[in-house]
């Protein structure tokens, strides 16, 4: 067990907050893990070219070896540091979208500790836009490798107290920076085919990266379950993810079939997870994540209120369907994934 310290960078002066990220990237560089927020959860953070740094990320969140972890830069000039053949796409669409929610997949140059990439021949790369971030990543001066914050297959922390949760004892520090803004993984998207795919959607949707390139590809792994024997193009698209305790079962179609349905399937410890404002025309008790018309603002709480139903005791949730449309997407994706694709059209 380690000695967690649990630092809070809000409301800090000038020279505390400065203390703060030497501190952690102190930590950084002698080979430990700190966890910092970024604009779209909260990740753990180590030296990308050791190896034994990387090991603690994956020992910490018992992450499958086979899972890549994105390698986090300052500046997009570090992108050559880390792969030989960037292509030209990639500067465009990096000065349309760096800093932000966005990672591209490049062919790597082996600079970095194999184990980031799980062995493939690819590297993930990804400038976030969080001060806390991009401050720890240029006073350790190195590319980091940073995965969510939580216990592999559980919902990412969108917040500082959901890493405590799962992070505490297993890493050297964990600073909070307040709640991250868009609450849902980059948008990951390979340059390494003939035409861009989107392997996993995020706050960056296909049509805005459709406007940079001209072309883009959704890899099939986004809205259907991966089948076995299948080489994945993302191996993270292989597991059980974002999923709380509870089952999580969707429902897709109108508010009405949603209430007829539970109101003929109830049972003891159900829980629905529904837009705002709907949580009293539900038979069963409920928590919400946002207004149905606004993608952004779920994908903000989902992880939240997933967090919440376990709280709550939830044994079975039957959840509201997302509009797939923009970063509706991103929700959808990881709502399907939490409910191991348990997806149920009503009439
Ligand atoms: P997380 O660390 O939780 O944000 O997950 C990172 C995601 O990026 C996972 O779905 C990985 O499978 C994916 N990823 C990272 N590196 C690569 C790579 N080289 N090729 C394909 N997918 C990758
Ligand atoms: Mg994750």
């Amino acid at each position: 067990m380690l000695n967690t310290e649990y630092i809070s960078a809000l409301g800090v002066s000038d020279a505390e907050y400065n203390e703060i990220i030497a501190k952690a990237a102190e930590i950084i560089k002698s080979g430990s893990v700190v966890a910092l927020p970024t604009e779209t959860v909260y990740g753990l953070f180590a030296d990308a070219t050791s190896t034994e740094a990387v090991a603690k990320i994956f020992e910490a969140k018992g992450r499958p070896q086979d899972n890549p972890l994105i390698v986090h830069i300052a500046d997009f000039q570090d992108i050559y540091k880390l792969s030989d053949e960037v292509p030209k796409e990639a500067e465009e669409l990096a000065k349309k979208f760096w800093p932000g929610p966005f990672t591209m997949i490049v062919k790597s140059n082996g600079r970095v500790s194999k184990s980031v990439s799980a062995g493939l021949s690819t590297i993930a790369v990804r400038m976030p836009d969080s001060k806390i971030a991009l401050d720890v990543i240029r006073a350790s001066k190195l590319p980091l490798a940073a995965p969510s914050a939580n216990i592999s297959g559980f919902p990412s922390p969108t917040s500082a107290e959901h890493v405590r949760d799962d992070m505490t004892g297993r890493i050297e520090m964990i600073i909070d920076g307040g709640e991250c803004r868009y609450g849902v993984e980059s948008t990951v998207l390979s340059l390494t085919g003939d035409v861009p795919r989107i392997l996993r959607p995020g706050a960056v949707t296909a049509d805005a990266i459709k406007a940079v390139v001209g072309a883009v590809e959704i890899d099939e792994s986004v809205l259907k379950p991966v089948g076995e024997g299948v080489v994945v193009s993302s191996p993270g698209m292989k597991y059980r993810h974002y999923s709380p305790k509870a089952q999580v079962i969707v429902l897709r179609g109108s508010l009405n079939s949603f209430v007829e349905y539970v109101e003929r399937h109830q049972m003891e410890g159900d829980f629905a997870l529904c837009f705002d404002g709907e949580e009293d025309l539900l038979p069963i008790r409920a928590v919400s994540f946002g207004a149905e018309k606004d993608s952004l603002m779920q994908a903000q709480r989902l992880y939240s209120a997933l967090r919440q139903l376990d709280e709550l005791g939830a044994e079975r949730v039957f959840a509201r369907c997302p509009s797939k449309e923009g970063v509706g997407l991103a929700v959808c994706n990881r709502l399907f994934r939490a409910a191991g694709f348990n997806v149920i059209d009503l009439k």
